[in-house]
C-alpha cells in the first residue's frame, strides 16, 4: 500500500474501540467518534472467550483487560427444582473463558487506542455515512475517508444511511446488571446460573472484591424488572441464593436485549461492526467477543486488499457464517431459557442435559469461541 489510508469511525463502544485500534496498529489514520462527552462503559461484568481473548493478546489490551480476570473453568446450569442440567455448559479444555469488568476492559481498548494513535473525539454526534467514503456529522460536517465504520450500537445511524437495515427486534426478554461484595464462601472459578420458569440468575466472580449477579426475565415480568431490585420476589424464585440476591443494591437499571439483522455489512467504502451489525441478546456471553472479533479482522482483511471496497466484501464473507450462527443459537438459547412454556420445565430440564451429553452440540453453540484460531489467530499464552 503506496500511502496512509485513512478511516472515520463512529462510536466509542468496545467495537469501536476495537476496529479503530486494528486499523490503527495497521498503518490507517483514524479519527473515532463518540458522541458521549467521555468515553463510558457501565459498571457490571462481562464474559470474555477465547476468541475476545485473542484479539486482546493481538492489539496488546490482554493484561490490562483480562490479566487481573477471574478465569472461569466451568459453567454450570441448575433448573427449578435445584436440579444440575449442565455441569460444563459449552466449555471444554481448548477455550479460555475469563470475566472483567466492563469498565476495565473499555478502559484498556481506549488506553490501547490512544497508543496505535487514534484521534478520538468526544462529543461528536454522526448523522450518517456515504457508500462513498463520507461520515455525516449532526454539525453537518462531512468528513471524506477511505473507509466509514459504523459502530454506533443498536440504532446505528450509519447502518440506516447506508441502507443496510433489515430487522432491529426488541426481543421482549432482558436483565438487571450487579455488582455485589465478594465473600471468602463465594463463588470462585465457575460461573453458575439457575433457572426458575422465564427467570434466570446467573452469579460469577469477577475481581477478587466483587461478584457479578444478572437477573434476567421477560419484559412483562414487571417484578422482575422493577426498580428498585424487588429482593423479595427474586428471592422467593431462587431460595438457594438469597444470600447472593439479599446483597443487590437498590439502584439497578433495566437493559433490555435487541437482535439487528442486515442485508449486509458493507456498502461501497462504509461497514457496520458491533451490535450496530450483530446485536444479539447476551446469552452466550459472546456478543461483545464476536464484535471484537469482526473488528480485528475488518483491519486485518484490508491490509491484504488494495481496494477498499473489494476488501470489505472479503471481510464479510469470512467472518458472515460465525457471527449468524451465534446470533442463531443465542435467539434459541433465549427462546428456551426465557419463553419455554412454565407447565413444560421439567422437558426442559431433561433436553438442556441431553444437549450437553453432545460434544458436537456444544461446540456448535459455542462456534465463536471455537473460531479464534482461523478468525484471529495463534494465542500467545
Ligand atoms: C445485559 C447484557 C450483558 C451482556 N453480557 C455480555 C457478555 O458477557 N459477553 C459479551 O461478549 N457480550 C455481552 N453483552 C453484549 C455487549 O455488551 C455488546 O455486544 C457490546 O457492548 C456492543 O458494543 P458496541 O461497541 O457494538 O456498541 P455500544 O456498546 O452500544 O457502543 C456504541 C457507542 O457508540 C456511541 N454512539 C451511538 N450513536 C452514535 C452516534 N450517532 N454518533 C457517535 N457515537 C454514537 C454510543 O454512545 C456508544 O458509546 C451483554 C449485553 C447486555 C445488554
Amino acid at each position: 500500500m503506496s500511502s496512509i489510508r485513512h478511516a472515520e469511525v463512529a462510536g466509542g463502544g468496545l467495537a469501536g474501540l476495537t476496529v479503530a485500534t486494528s486499523l490503527a496498529q495497521q498503518g490507517w489514520s483514524v479519527r473515532l467518534h463518540e458522541r458521549g462527552s467521555q468515553l463510558r462503559e457501565i459498571g457490571a461484568g462481562i464474559f470474555l472467550w477465547e476468541n475476545a481473548l485473542r484479539v486482546l493478546e493481538q492489539i496488546g489490551a490482554f493484561e490490562e483487560a483480562a490479566g487481573l480476570g477471574d478465569r472461569i473453568d466451568s459453567w454450570r446450569l441448575f433448573d427449578e427444582r435445584g436440579r444440575p442440567i449442565q455441569n460444563d455448559w459449552m466449555k471444554d479444555g481448548s477455550t479460555r473463558l475469563v470475566t472483567v469488568k466492563r469498565t476495565e476492559l473499555h478502559q484498556a481498548l481506549a488506553q490501547a487506542a490512544r497508543r496505535a494513535g487514534v484521534d478520538i473525539v468526544t462529543g461528536s454526534s454522526v448523522a450518517g455515512a456515504t457508500p462513498d467514503g463520507e461520515l455525516l456529522l449532526e454539525t453537518g460536517e462531512a468528513l471524506k475517508a477511505d473507509l466509514v465504520v459504523g459502530a454506533d450500537g443498536v440504532y446505528s445511524a450509519v447502518r440506516r444511511a447506508l441502507g443496510l437495515d433489515l430487522v432491529v427486534r426488541d426481543l421482549e426478554d432482558g436483565c438487571m446488571r450487579h455488582l455485589v461484595p465478594r465473600g471468602p464462601d463465594d463463588v470462585a472459578g465457575e460461573a453458575l446460573e439457575y433457572w426458575n420458569g422465564g427467570r434466570r440468575v446467573g452469579i460469577v466472580p469477577v475481581t477478587p472484591e466483587e461478584v457479578y449477579i444478572y437477573t434476567c426475565c421477560p419484559a412483562k415480568d414487571l417484578e422482575g424488572r422493577q426498580q428498585p431490585f424487588n429482593h423479595k420476589s427474586w428471592g422467593d424464585s431462587f431460595p438457594d441464593v438469597r444470600h447472593y440476591l439479599d446483597r443487590i443494591p437498590d439502584q439497578s437499571r433495566w437493559a433490555a436485549f435487541h437482535d439487528v439483522r442486515t442485508h449486509s455489512w458493507v456498502h461501497g467504502r462504509g461497514a457496520i461492526v458491533g451490535d450496530a451489525a450483530t446485536a444479539m441478546a447476551p446469552n452466550l456471553g459472546q456478543a461483545a467477543c464476536v464484535a471484537m472479533v469482526n473488528g480485528f479482522s475488518m483491519a486485518t482483511v484490508l491490509s491484504q486488499h488494495d481496494d477498499v471496497r473489494t476488501g470489505l466484501r472479503a471481510w464479510e464473507r469470512r467472518q458472515r457464517g460465525v457471527s449468524d450462527a451465534t446470533q442463531r443459537y443465542s435467539r434459541l438459547y433465549g427462546k428456551v431459557g426465557t419463553r419455554w412454556p412454565r407447565p413444560l420445565t421439567d422437558v426442559r430440564s431433561a433436553l438442556v442435559w441431553l444437549a450437553g451429553r453432545s460434544e458436537t452440540w456444544q461446540h456448535q453453540v459455542n462456534v465463536a469461541a471455537h473460531s479464534g484460531a482461523d478468525l484471529v489467530g495463534p494465542r500467545n499464552s
